[in-house]
């Protein structure tokens, strides 16, 4: 009975992430967890609220339970698309799988719905459905795997009993909820989904509490005022212009709360300096020439921020081209290697620096040439050479040699290469000569590795804007150094 059901949900569809506007404010999808199965925990007798779309059928839970799909493996169907369309109205769109995406258009974030309508038929392999086109003249390119379909879980309470509903689902706790076995406390709304074969739990926030999750994994909550303001406008213009970039589209949610997009840690480290921040930049993002600016940051830069265009081999880009942020590193050129190294020796010391500030801004790494060798796929090494610093002093373009020769120009990789190192502003220390312009290096067993800074040194810096903010600078002075000539505006919003 119940897998009639599942084919009878099937064409049914639904909005497939439903970011939204609701008195102005935006409104997200923020991706929590995924996977075959999701337990949520609240404290003991606190309740959840469990209701089907179109409120069909509502639940209360108390204290914590495990929902699973069933048939998992029975749950990806590919279809034959037979139009697709952007419109941007508010109507339902019964017969359509409806994807929303964003577009920046006139200085205004626009929230467009892609509709896809597929025909009757669904294919529960993509060779099937390949087949199906063969003898149907139908080309290939028509055929996708359908973004999101309903599918019936079994939910399992506190006291082993089984309940089944139908995804996708709105779930709602005022008090704190653990999930899957997660310390981090969240609260509010959530949607569950199934997405290509398996249940994702989202959490549904206005984008200014989704930053009070964000800006204090990002900058510590404890940093200056000022600074969490920067970071906060900072932050949010980042995440619109994610979400500009449609990355998760196909997701069946907006953003996801890694490193990927931004690190999203719910109410765990919120406090009232953070919202204070929020609120009082409220709305404010960062522009150049009327287009959402790409408001990349990085923790500590080490002396001088460094080009975008360098570290990521784009185009360059007005307000990333690298600004000073220590001014005794200013007359210094850090793409030498000698200027690197007197730079990274030199002692830079700052009232009030955290432990934080302190590992950022000299660090030191003992590293087997062994487990370099294996790092880069190599079975030794005995010879590195170092072909060029970007600005910043970061190395962007390193050659080793041993039972054959490696190229690594990506400063992420390099990174990597030395077992993940905070920056690939360092030296490797001992002698080294000059040939051709390139640093050459005879890698002892060990190599032991000074540097300075941490992460790609592009955009904004966290502990240079700490430090402003420290010595009296605004929020504003702040940005405007670190993103020099873009407008700080309010009004970015589709009304
Ligand atoms: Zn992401
Ligand atoms: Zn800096």
């Amino acid at each position: 009975m119940r897998q009639n059901l599942l084919c009878l949900f099937l064409l049914i569809s639904f909005i497939c992430n439903a970011a939204d506007y609701q008195d102005n404010r935006l409104f997200l999808e923020v991706n929590l967890a995924s996977g075959s199965g999701i337990k949520l925990k609240t404290l003991s007798n606190c309740q959840i609220s469990v209701t089907e779309q179109d409120d069909l059928m509502s639940r209360i839970f108390t204290g914590s339970i495990q929902i699973s799909l069933l048939n998992p493996e029975s749950l990806s169907y590919y279809g034959i698309i037979e139009q697709q369309k952007v419109v941007e109205d508010n109507e339902e769109h019964p017969e359509a799988i409806t994807r929303s995406f964003f577009s920046w258009v006139k200085q205004e974030l626009i929230i467009k719905k892609e509709l896809l309508y597929f025909s009757s038929s669904s294919f529960s392999t993509r060779i099937d459905a390949e087949n199906y086109a063969t003898l149907n003249n139908i080309p290939y390119s028509k055929i996708a795997e359908m973004p999101l379909i309903n599918s019936t879980v079994r939910i399992i309470n506190s006291e082993n009993e089984t309940f089944y509903m139908e995804t996708p689902l709105k779930i709602h706790s005022t008090s704190d909820v653990f999930i899957n076995g997660s310390s981090l406390p969240y609260s509010g709304s959530f949607v569950l989904k199934t997405v290509k074969g398996k249940l994702i739990l989202n959490q549904y926030l206005e984008l200014e509490e989704y930053l009070s999750g964000v800006v204090p994994n990002e900058i510590g909550n404890n940093s200056p005022f000022e600074a969490l303001k920067a970071q906060a406008v900072a932050a949010r213009t980042h995440a619109i212009t994610l979400l500009v970039n449609n990355r998760h589209k196909a997701d069946g949610f907006d953003l996801c709360n890694d490193t990927h997009c931004q690190v999203y840690k719910g109410k765990y480290l919120q406090n009232l300096l953070i919202r204070k921040a929020i609120d009082e930049t409220s709305a404010e993002i960062i522009l150049t020439d009327n287009y959402i600016a790409d408001a990349t940051y990085h923790s500590s830069c080490g002396g001088k921020t460094d080009a975008s265009s360098a570290i990521w081999k784009g185009k360059p880009v007005s307000h990333l081209n690298g600004v000073t942020c220590i001014v005794d590193a200013d007359s210094i050129d850090l793409s030498s290697e000698a200027g690197a190294r007197y730079w990274i020796n030199a002692k830079s010391i700052f009232t009030n620096m955290n432990s934080w500030e302190r590992g950022a801004l000299y660090w030191e790494k003992k590293i087997s040439s062994k487990d370099v060798a294996k790092n880069i796929g190599l079975n030794y090494i005995n010879r590195i050479e170092i072909l060029e610093r970007s600005r910043s002093g970061r190395i962007v373009s390193i050659r080793f040699s041993g039972n054959k020769q490696v190229l690594l120009d990506n400063e992420y990789k390099i990174r990597q290469a030395f077992n993940s190192v905070l920056s690939s502003f360092f030296f490797i220390e001992g002698t080294y000569e000059d040939v051709d312009g390139a640093v050459v290096v005879k890698p002892r067993q060990v190599i032991s590795l000074k540097g300075k800074g941490a992460g790609h040194g592009v955009g904004m810096c966290q502990i240079g804007a700490i430090r402003m903010a420290r010595a009296g600078a605004t929020c504003l002075e702040i940005l405007q150094h670190y993103y020099p000539g873009t407008q700080i505006v309010k009004d970015w919003k589709d009304e």
